[in-house]
Protein backbone atom coordinates (compact mmCIF):
# COMPACT_ATOMS: atom_id res chain seq x y z
CA UNK A 1 0.00 0.00 0.00
CA UNK A 2 1.24 3.47 -1.04
CA UNK A 3 0.76 6.21 1.61
CA UNK A 4 0.27 10.18 1.41
CA UNK A 5 -0.23 12.72 4.35
CA UNK A 6 -1.37 16.04 4.18
CA UNK A 7 -0.36 17.94 7.07
CA UNK A 8 -2.89 20.93 7.64
CA UNK A 9 -2.09 23.57 10.31
CA UNK A 10 0.43 24.90 12.43
CA UNK A 11 4.51 23.77 12.53
CA UNK A 12 3.94 21.95 15.61
CA UNK A 13 1.34 19.68 13.72
CA UNK A 14 3.92 19.29 10.50
CA UNK A 15 6.41 18.12 13.21
CA UNK A 16 3.90 15.60 14.01
CA UNK A 17 3.40 14.66 10.47
CA UNK A 18 6.80 14.04 10.05
CA UNK A 19 7.02 11.81 12.81
CA UNK A 20 4.53 9.80 11.80
CA UNK A 21 6.04 9.27 7.65
CA UNK A 22 9.21 8.22 9.93
CA UNK A 23 7.34 5.76 12.02
CA UNK A 24 6.14 4.32 8.42
CA UNK A 25 9.40 4.57 6.09
CA UNK A 26 10.43 2.68 9.34
CA UNK A 27 7.83 -0.28 8.91
CA UNK A 28 8.60 -0.50 5.21
CA UNK A 29 5.33 1.29 3.76
CA UNK A 30 6.03 3.28 0.22
CA UNK A 31 5.32 6.97 1.02
CA UNK A 32 4.23 9.10 -1.98
CA UNK A 33 3.86 13.15 -2.41
CA UNK A 34 1.76 12.27 -5.39
CA UNK A 35 -1.62 12.37 -3.78
CA UNK A 36 -3.82 11.24 -6.60
CA UNK A 37 -1.93 7.65 -6.87
CA UNK A 38 -1.72 6.28 -3.07
CA UNK A 39 -4.13 3.81 -1.24
CA UNK A 40 -4.19 5.19 1.87
CA UNK A 41 -4.24 8.82 2.68
CA UNK A 42 -3.20 10.77 6.43
CA UNK A 43 -4.94 14.12 6.94
CA UNK A 44 -3.26 15.59 9.48
CA UNK A 45 -5.82 18.13 10.72
CA UNK A 46 -5.86 20.99 13.08
CA UNK A 47 -9.23 22.49 14.75
CA UNK A 48 -8.04 25.62 16.28
CA UNK A 49 -10.72 28.07 14.78
CA UNK A 50 -13.60 27.73 12.46
CA UNK A 51 -11.39 28.46 9.31
CA UNK A 52 -8.91 25.54 10.17
CA UNK A 53 -11.87 23.14 10.63
CA UNK A 54 -13.31 24.25 7.48
CA UNK A 55 -10.05 23.34 5.40
CA UNK A 56 -9.94 20.14 7.21
CA UNK A 57 -13.42 18.81 6.34
CA UNK A 58 -12.92 20.07 2.85
CA UNK A 59 -9.62 17.71 2.55
CA UNK A 60 -11.75 14.93 3.69
CA UNK A 61 -14.04 15.52 1.47
CA UNK A 62 -12.18 15.44 -1.17
CA UNK A 63 -10.71 12.61 -0.49
CA UNK A 64 -13.89 10.51 0.20
CA UNK A 65 -14.78 11.73 -3.16
CA UNK A 66 -12.00 10.27 -4.34
CA UNK A 67 -12.32 7.01 -2.76
CA UNK A 68 -16.21 6.80 -4.14
CA UNK A 69 -14.93 6.68 -7.61
CA UNK A 70 -12.38 3.85 -6.63
CA UNK A 71 -9.09 5.57 -6.68
CA UNK A 72 -8.26 6.06 -3.45
CA UNK A 73 -8.58 2.82 -0.72
CA UNK A 74 -8.40 4.38 3.19
CA UNK A 75 -8.49 7.43 4.65
CA UNK A 76 -7.58 7.91 8.07
CA UNK A 77 -7.76 11.41 9.84
CA UNK A 78 -5.16 12.30 12.44
CA UNK A 79 -4.48 15.17 15.02
CA UNK A 80 -7.13 17.87 16.31
CA UNK A 81 -10.17 17.58 14.59
CA UNK A 82 -10.58 14.19 15.57
CA UNK A 83 -9.36 14.64 19.29
CA UNK A 84 -11.80 17.71 19.18
CA UNK A 85 -14.66 16.34 17.08
CA UNK A 86 -14.95 12.33 17.19
CA UNK A 87 -18.20 11.53 17.98
CA UNK A 88 -19.05 14.43 14.96
CA UNK A 89 -16.66 12.60 12.63
CA UNK A 90 -17.96 9.19 13.18
CA UNK A 91 -21.67 10.44 12.81
CA UNK A 92 -21.35 12.57 9.63
CA UNK A 93 -18.10 11.15 7.62
CA UNK A 94 -18.33 7.53 7.17
CA UNK A 95 -15.80 7.79 4.47
CA UNK A 96 -13.18 8.15 7.48
CA UNK A 97 -11.72 4.57 8.12
CA UNK A 98 -9.44 5.71 10.97
CA UNK A 99 -8.80 8.51 13.63
CA UNK A 100 -5.67 8.76 15.41
CA UNK A 101 -5.86 11.42 18.33
CA UNK A 102 -3.23 13.85 19.80
CA UNK A 103 -1.76 11.50 22.08
CA UNK A 104 -1.26 8.11 20.05
CA UNK A 105 0.31 9.61 16.76
CA UNK A 106 2.82 7.21 17.15
CA UNK A 107 0.32 4.43 16.58
CA UNK A 108 0.21 5.03 12.92
CA UNK A 109 1.64 2.14 12.29
CA UNK A 110 -1.22 -0.05 14.26
CA UNK A 111 -3.70 2.27 12.24
CA UNK A 112 -2.47 1.75 9.19
CA UNK A 113 -2.19 -2.16 9.70
CA UNK A 114 -6.06 -2.05 11.12
CA UNK A 115 -7.22 -0.44 7.50
CA UNK A 116 -5.82 -2.92 5.69
CA UNK A 117 -7.28 -5.38 7.78
CA UNK A 118 -10.30 -3.88 7.45
CA UNK A 119 -10.69 -2.65 10.42
CA UNK A 120 -11.87 0.93 11.66
CA UNK A 121 -9.75 1.81 14.57
CA UNK A 122 -9.93 5.06 16.64
CA UNK A 123 -6.66 5.64 18.54
CA UNK A 124 -6.79 8.40 21.32
CA UNK A 125 -4.29 7.63 23.66
CA UNK A 126 -3.84 10.18 26.87
CA UNK A 127 -3.20 13.63 25.36
CA UNK A 128 -0.94 14.17 28.54
CA UNK A 129 1.67 11.87 28.34
CA UNK A 130 5.38 12.88 28.08
CA UNK A 131 6.58 13.79 23.98
CA UNK A 132 7.16 11.24 22.34
CA UNK A 133 10.53 11.12 20.88
CA UNK A 134 10.30 10.18 17.53
CA UNK A 135 13.15 10.40 15.19
CA UNK A 136 11.23 12.04 11.94
CA UNK A 137 11.18 12.56 7.98
CA UNK A 138 12.16 16.25 7.61
CA UNK A 139 10.28 17.90 5.01
CA UNK A 140 10.72 21.34 5.33
CA UNK A 141 12.98 23.48 3.03
CA UNK A 142 16.55 23.10 2.30
CA UNK A 143 19.07 24.19 5.41
CA UNK A 144 16.53 24.40 8.08
CA UNK A 145 13.89 22.67 10.00
CA UNK A 146 11.29 23.17 12.90
CA UNK A 147 12.49 21.74 16.59
CA UNK A 148 9.56 20.78 18.79
CA UNK A 149 10.60 21.55 22.49
CA UNK A 150 7.17 20.81 24.35
CA UNK A 151 4.16 20.16 23.48
CA UNK A 152 0.19 21.54 25.23
CA UNK A 153 -0.01 24.20 27.14
CA UNK A 154 -1.23 25.54 30.38
CA UNK A 155 -1.89 29.55 29.52
CA UNK A 156 -5.71 28.39 29.00
CA UNK A 157 -6.46 31.96 27.65
CA UNK A 158 -10.29 32.20 27.65
CA UNK A 159 -10.61 31.79 23.84
CA UNK A 160 -8.28 29.07 23.17
CA UNK A 161 -9.22 25.43 22.53
CA UNK A 162 -5.60 24.02 22.19
CA UNK A 163 -5.42 23.41 26.32
CA UNK A 164 -8.25 20.73 25.48
CA UNK A 165 -6.85 19.06 22.22
CA UNK A 166 -2.86 19.28 22.85
CA UNK A 167 -2.95 18.54 27.00
CA UNK A 168 -0.92 19.91 29.49
CA UNK A 169 2.88 21.52 28.92
CA UNK A 170 5.38 18.76 28.59
CA UNK A 171 8.72 19.86 27.32
CA UNK A 172 11.28 17.58 26.19
CA UNK A 173 14.20 16.85 27.85
CA UNK A 174 17.06 18.85 26.89
CA UNK A 175 19.33 15.92 25.78
CA UNK A 176 16.49 14.67 23.65
CA UNK A 177 16.25 18.24 21.57
CA UNK A 178 20.07 18.62 21.59
CA UNK A 179 20.30 15.38 20.04
CA UNK A 180 17.53 15.90 17.02
CA UNK A 181 19.55 19.30 16.58
CA UNK A 182 22.59 17.47 16.25
CA UNK A 183 20.97 15.22 13.77
CA UNK A 184 19.24 18.10 11.96
CA UNK A 185 22.65 19.57 11.34
CA UNK A 186 24.16 16.64 9.92
CA UNK A 187 21.34 16.57 7.54
CA UNK A 188 22.73 20.19 6.05
CA UNK A 189 20.49 22.18 8.79
CA UNK A 190 21.67 25.37 9.56
CA UNK A 191 18.41 26.99 10.48
CA UNK A 192 16.73 25.96 13.38
CA UNK A 193 13.27 26.93 14.77
CA UNK A 194 12.33 26.23 17.76
CA UNK A 195 8.36 25.69 18.51
CA UNK A 196 5.93 25.28 21.22
CA UNK A 197 2.61 26.71 22.16
CA UNK A 198 5.00 28.82 24.56
CA UNK A 199 8.73 28.26 24.09
CA UNK A 200 9.31 30.83 27.31
CA UNK A 201 7.69 28.02 29.71
CA UNK A 202 10.46 25.57 28.41
CA UNK A 203 11.54 23.34 31.43
CA UNK A 204 8.81 24.87 33.85
CA UNK A 205 6.93 21.64 34.36
CA UNK A 206 10.53 20.08 35.56
CA UNK A 207 10.90 22.07 38.21
CA UNK A 208 9.48 25.47 38.39
CA UNK A 209 12.60 27.01 36.47
CA UNK A 210 12.46 28.29 33.24
CA UNK A 211 14.72 26.64 31.09
CA UNK A 212 14.85 28.23 27.93
CA UNK A 213 18.07 30.17 28.52
CA UNK A 214 19.84 27.20 29.30
CA UNK A 215 18.38 25.08 26.92
CA UNK A 216 19.14 28.17 23.85
CA UNK A 217 22.99 27.75 25.20
CA UNK A 218 23.35 23.99 24.38
CA UNK A 219 21.75 24.07 21.05
CA UNK A 220 23.90 26.72 20.34
CA UNK A 221 26.87 24.86 20.55
CA UNK A 222 25.98 22.21 17.90
CA UNK A 223 28.05 22.46 14.88
CA UNK A 224 27.06 23.63 12.10
CA UNK A 225 23.86 25.36 13.37
CA UNK A 226 24.12 29.03 12.67
CA UNK A 227 21.03 30.01 13.52
CA UNK A 228 17.88 29.67 16.12
CA UNK A 229 14.96 31.27 15.69
CA UNK A 230 12.07 30.96 18.79
CA UNK A 231 8.19 30.57 17.70
CA UNK A 232 6.01 31.74 20.22
CA UNK A 233 6.80 33.59 23.36
CA UNK A 234 4.17 34.36 26.00
CA UNK A 235 4.77 37.91 27.06
CA UNK A 236 5.16 37.88 31.05
CA UNK A 237 7.64 35.02 30.67
CA UNK A 238 10.39 37.12 28.85
CA UNK A 239 12.84 37.42 31.32
CA UNK A 240 15.70 39.29 31.57
CA UNK A 241 17.75 36.20 31.62
CA UNK A 242 16.32 35.46 28.15
CA UNK A 243 16.51 38.88 27.35
CA UNK A 244 20.31 38.32 27.40
CA UNK A 245 20.66 35.59 26.30
CA UNK A 246 19.10 36.57 23.14
CA UNK A 247 21.16 39.75 23.27
CA UNK A 248 24.47 38.39 23.75
CA UNK A 249 23.96 34.50 21.71
CA UNK A 250 25.19 35.66 18.42
CA UNK A 251 23.17 32.14 16.95
CA UNK A 252 19.89 33.76 18.04
CA UNK A 253 17.66 34.88 15.56
CA UNK A 254 17.01 38.59 16.76
CA UNK A 255 13.36 38.13 15.98
CA UNK A 256 10.76 37.85 18.85
CA UNK A 257 7.77 36.75 18.24
CA UNK A 258 4.99 37.80 20.74
CA UNK A 259 1.72 37.07 20.23
CA UNK A 260 -0.06 39.50 22.66
CA UNK A 261 -3.50 38.76 21.37
CA UNK A 262 -4.72 42.29 22.46
CA UNK A 263 -3.81 45.59 24.56
CA UNK A 264 -7.01 46.88 26.17
CA UNK A 265 -6.02 46.13 30.10
CA UNK A 266 -10.14 44.83 30.26
CA UNK A 267 -9.74 42.41 27.40
CA UNK A 268 -6.91 41.04 28.48
CA UNK A 269 -8.10 39.92 32.01
CA UNK A 270 -11.23 38.49 30.31
CA UNK A 271 -8.89 36.69 28.37
CA UNK A 272 -7.27 35.71 31.31
CA UNK A 273 -3.98 36.69 29.62
CA UNK A 274 -1.30 37.60 32.38
CA UNK A 275 0.02 40.88 32.22
CA UNK A 276 -1.84 44.31 31.24
CA UNK A 277 -1.28 46.52 28.44
CA UNK A 278 1.31 49.13 29.85
CA UNK A 279 3.84 45.78 30.72
CA UNK A 280 3.33 44.62 27.01
CA UNK A 281 3.76 48.52 25.97
CA UNK A 282 7.33 48.45 28.79
CA UNK A 283 8.43 44.90 26.88
CA UNK A 284 8.41 46.40 23.46
CA UNK A 285 10.26 49.27 24.55
CA UNK A 286 12.83 46.64 26.48
CA UNK A 287 13.37 44.58 23.90
CA UNK A 288 14.18 47.25 21.46
CA UNK A 289 16.40 49.00 23.75
CA UNK A 290 18.38 45.60 25.02
CA UNK A 291 18.17 43.82 21.81
CA UNK A 292 19.94 45.98 18.94
CA UNK A 293 17.71 45.50 15.78
CA UNK A 294 15.15 43.00 17.42
CA UNK A 295 12.10 42.73 14.53
CA UNK A 296 9.37 42.09 16.66
CA UNK A 297 6.46 39.43 15.45
CA UNK A 298 3.08 39.45 17.13
CA UNK A 299 -0.82 37.48 16.29
CA UNK A 300 -3.97 39.78 17.44
CA UNK A 301 -7.75 39.04 17.76
CA UNK A 302 -9.99 41.57 16.67
CA UNK A 303 -13.59 41.10 17.64
CA UNK A 304 -13.15 39.87 21.12
CA UNK A 305 -15.96 40.24 23.68
CA UNK A 306 -15.75 43.59 25.45
CA UNK A 307 -14.40 44.69 21.99
CA UNK A 308 -16.04 48.29 21.35
CA UNK A 309 -14.92 51.28 19.21
CA UNK A 310 -12.24 52.37 21.90
CA UNK A 311 -11.21 49.53 22.63
CA UNK A 312 -10.33 48.87 19.25
CA UNK A 313 -9.19 52.27 18.39
CA UNK A 314 -6.58 51.99 21.53
CA UNK A 315 -5.11 48.73 19.68
CA UNK A 316 -4.63 50.75 16.28
CA UNK A 317 -2.75 53.02 18.49
CA UNK A 318 -0.74 51.15 20.31
CA UNK A 319 0.05 49.27 16.37
CA UNK A 320 1.13 52.72 15.13
CA UNK A 321 3.18 53.08 18.34
CA UNK A 322 4.79 50.36 18.93
CA UNK A 323 5.37 49.84 15.03
CA UNK A 324 6.17 45.96 15.47
CA UNK A 325 7.58 45.08 12.12
CA UNK A 326 5.36 41.59 11.86
CA UNK A 327 1.56 41.08 12.75
CA UNK A 328 -0.74 38.40 11.99
CA UNK A 329 -4.23 39.32 12.79
CA UNK A 330 -7.39 37.07 13.21
CA UNK A 331 -10.96 37.86 13.73
CA UNK A 332 -12.27 35.96 16.67
CA UNK A 333 -14.32 32.84 16.14
CA UNK A 334 -15.98 31.79 19.49
CA UNK A 335 -15.02 28.22 19.79
CA UNK A 336 -17.34 25.98 21.60
CA UNK A 337 -16.07 24.87 25.25
CA UNK A 338 -13.96 27.67 25.67
CA UNK A 339 -15.09 30.60 28.22
CA UNK A 340 -15.10 33.44 25.30
CA UNK A 341 -17.32 31.84 23.30
CA UNK A 342 -19.56 32.27 26.22
CA UNK A 343 -18.94 35.77 26.90
CA UNK A 344 -21.17 38.44 26.43
CA UNK A 345 -20.54 41.91 24.44
CA UNK A 346 -19.14 39.89 20.99
CA UNK A 347 -18.89 42.09 18.32
CA UNK A 348 -21.11 40.91 14.87
CA UNK A 349 -18.39 38.97 12.45
CA UNK A 350 -18.86 41.25 10.30
CA UNK A 351 -17.18 43.74 12.22
CA UNK A 352 -14.24 41.35 13.70
CA UNK A 353 -13.36 40.84 9.60
CA UNK A 354 -13.34 44.67 9.38
CA UNK A 355 -11.21 45.43 11.85
CA UNK A 356 -8.85 42.72 10.90
CA UNK A 357 -8.33 44.37 8.24
CA UNK A 358 -7.88 47.64 8.66
CA UNK A 359 -4.97 45.71 11.21
CA UNK A 360 -3.55 44.40 7.87
CA UNK A 361 -3.63 47.80 6.38
CA UNK A 362 -1.90 49.63 8.62
CA UNK A 363 0.28 47.13 9.12
CA UNK A 364 1.29 46.77 5.57
CA UNK A 365 2.20 50.46 5.76
CA UNK A 366 4.29 49.67 8.68
CA UNK A 367 6.16 46.41 7.24
CA UNK A 368 6.61 48.39 3.78
CA UNK A 369 8.31 51.17 5.73
CA UNK A 370 10.50 48.84 7.41
CA UNK A 371 10.88 47.25 3.77
CA UNK A 372 12.41 50.19 2.74
CA UNK A 373 14.72 50.91 5.61
CA UNK A 374 16.61 47.76 4.55
CA UNK A 375 17.28 49.01 0.98
CA UNK A 376 21.31 49.03 0.66
CA UNK A 377 22.51 47.10 3.17
CA UNK A 378 23.84 43.68 3.19
CA UNK A 379 21.99 40.40 4.72
CA UNK A 380 22.77 37.18 5.42
CA UNK A 381 20.00 34.94 3.86
CA UNK A 382 19.48 31.42 4.00
CA UNK A 383 19.16 30.43 0.17
CA UNK A 384 16.17 28.16 0.07
CA UNK A 385 15.76 27.43 -3.84
CA UNK A 386 16.00 28.63 -7.25
CA UNK A 387 12.73 30.53 -8.66
CA UNK A 388 12.36 29.25 -12.31
CA UNK A 389 9.91 31.48 -13.15
CA UNK A 390 11.54 34.70 -11.65
CA UNK A 391 15.11 33.16 -12.90
CA UNK A 392 16.83 33.82 -9.52
CA UNK A 393 17.30 32.44 -5.94
CA UNK A 394 15.08 33.19 -2.97
CA UNK A 395 15.62 32.99 0.71
CA UNK A 396 15.14 34.49 4.29
CA UNK A 397 16.88 36.90 6.16
CA UNK A 398 17.21 37.05 9.82
CA UNK A 399 14.13 39.04 9.87
CA UNK A 400 12.13 36.63 8.36
CA UNK A 401 10.24 33.64 9.41
CA UNK A 402 8.51 30.77 6.68
CA UNK A 403 5.44 31.10 5.45
CA UNK A 404 4.57 33.94 7.75
CA UNK A 405 7.07 36.10 6.29
CA UNK A 406 8.76 37.30 3.12
CA UNK A 407 11.08 36.40 1.10
CA UNK A 408 14.45 37.59 -0.33
CA UNK A 409 14.73 36.99 -4.37
CA UNK A 410 18.45 37.83 -5.33
CA UNK A 411 20.44 36.73 -8.03
CA UNK A 412 24.84 35.78 -7.66
CA UNK A 413 26.05 32.69 -6.67
CA UNK A 414 24.24 30.62 -4.15
CA UNK A 415 23.13 27.60 -3.29
CA UNK A 416 20.01 25.86 -1.69
CA UNK A 417 20.65 25.54 1.99
CA UNK A 418 23.53 28.05 2.29
CA UNK A 419 23.99 31.15 3.86
CA UNK A 420 24.99 33.98 1.88
CA UNK A 421 25.21 38.09 1.83
CA UNK A 422 22.91 39.46 0.12
CA UNK A 423 22.88 43.28 -0.79
CA UNK A 424 19.15 44.73 -0.85
CA UNK A 425 18.90 46.92 -3.80
CA UNK A 426 15.03 47.53 -3.72
CA UNK A 427 11.72 45.89 -2.44
CA UNK A 428 8.67 44.47 -4.82
CA UNK A 429 5.08 43.99 -3.08
CA UNK A 430 6.43 42.98 0.59
CA UNK A 431 9.69 41.14 -0.91
CA UNK A 432 12.78 42.45 -1.28
CA UNK A 433 15.37 42.46 -3.90
CA UNK A 434 19.00 41.80 -3.75
CA UNK A 435 22.34 40.86 -5.20
CA UNK A 436 24.63 38.08 -3.62
CA UNK A 437 27.87 39.47 -2.65
CA UNK A 438 30.59 37.59 -5.33
S1 LIG B 1 -0.89 30.55 25.14
FE1 LIG B 1 -3.11 30.84 25.07
S2 LIG B 1 -3.55 31.07 22.86
FE2 LIG B 1 -1.53 30.12 23.02
S3 LIG B 1 -1.94 27.91 22.90
FE3 LIG B 1 -1.84 28.47 25.10
S4 LIG B 1 -3.98 28.82 25.65
FE4 LIG B 1 -3.88 28.88 23.40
Amino acid sequence: MKIGMVSLGCAKNTVNSEQMLWLLNEAGYEISGDLADVDIIIVNTCAFIESAKSEAIENILEFAELKKEGRLKKIIVAGCLPQRYREDIKAELPEVDAMVGCGSFGAIVEAVRAVEAGLKPELFGDINSPCEETDRVVTSGDGWAYLKIAEGCDNHCAFCVIPSIRGKYRSRPIDGIVREARDLAGLGVVELILVAQDVTAYGTDFGGKRMLPELLRALSETDGIERIRLHYLYPDEIDDALIREMASNPKIVKYVDIPIQHINDAILERMNRRGSGGEIRELIKKLRREIPGVVIRSTLITGLPGEGEAEFEELMAFLREARMERVGVFAFSPEEGTPAAEMPDIPPREVAERRAELVSELQAEIMDEFNASRVGKTLRVLCEGYDRFAECWFGRSEADSPDVDGKVFFTGPAAPGKLVDVRITETLDGELLGEAAK
